[in-house]
């Protein structure tokens, strides 16, 4: 079982490797592609599979406190993903499992904000991503957690 300093260590560590080994399997060699994998690597930062926690842990207040408050809401999100799921519970920890579930509670996410923004608030938003860009960060994104599941002890 590996402290969260580790784990952040890890996650951070294998961003570069993963969009280098992205970028050498395309056979067009898609920078684009590669980059957006390792930037999935390193969201792994803020949505790893420790957000399983029922209570903040040391990085969660250090991004409080960094982004003047304004990540807080983005730490509150996770309270209620921490209660439902046991700490280290083969539904936050499995690979691809663990990664899935997360990226689908952080579209709710971004559906609640996008609905905010544009219902309640009125500005309009206009949102283009391509479903190959979303494909290859969660890739990205699953090879953190790998990382994180082997420092675990494949729990
Ligand atoms: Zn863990």
């Amino acid at each position: 079982m590996a402290s969260g300093r580790t784990h952040a260590l890890i996650t951070a560590t294998l961003a570069m490797p993963t969009a280098a080994t992205v970028g050498l399997l395309l056979s067009q060699g898609d920078v684009k592609l590669a980059l957006i994998a390792g930037m999935g690597g390193l969201s792994g930062l803020l949505l790893h599979p420790d957000q399983d926690l029922d209570h903040l842990d040391f990085y969660e207040h250090r991004i409080i406190k960094w982004s003047w408050g304004l990540l807080a809401f983005w730490v509150g999100w996770w309270i209620p993903y921490g209660r439902l799921i046991p700490h280290r519970h083969w539904l936050s920890h499995t690979p691809f499992i663990g990664t899935i579930g997360r990226v689908m509670y952080l579209v709710v996410y971004l559906v609640i904000h996008y609905l905010v923004l544009t219902e309640g608030l009125h500005i309009r938003i206009e949102i283009q991503i391509e479903l190959i860009s979303i494909i290859y960060w969660v890739i990205g994104l699953s090879i953190a957690d790998i990382g994180h599941w082997l420092a675990d002890g494949m729990p």
